[in-house]
């Protein structure tokens, strides 16, 4: 398994990327369950995302700029922090 610095890691199958651009529906808990799970798993074992923790809300709401944005940013990397540590 080789790393992949513009993808970041692959963790618990899911890259870094992949984890980001699922972020926003993560937050909003639009993902199933098995992916929610897959995601916080990723999170959980990834120290590469847990550096790049500082950017969540800006790449959040970058993400969800083409929709209704009513969070605050600070609000959702709470959201996203207190869905992480439901476990
Ligand atoms: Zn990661």
């Amino acid at each position: 398994m080789s790393t992949d610095a513009e993808k970041g890691r692959l963790v618990a199958g899911l890259w870094c990327t992949d984890v980001l651009a699922g972020l926003p529906d993560f937050v909003d808990g639009e993902l199933s369950e098995a992916e929610a799970a897959a995601v916080r798993a990723h999170l959980d074992g990834c120290d590469w995302c847990e550096r790049f923790g500082g950017a969540y809300s800006g790449v959040v709401a970058r993400l969800r700029s083409d929709g209704p944005a009513r969070e605050e940013a600070p609000d959702i990397t709470a959201k996203l922090l207190g869905r992480i540590s439901e476990g």
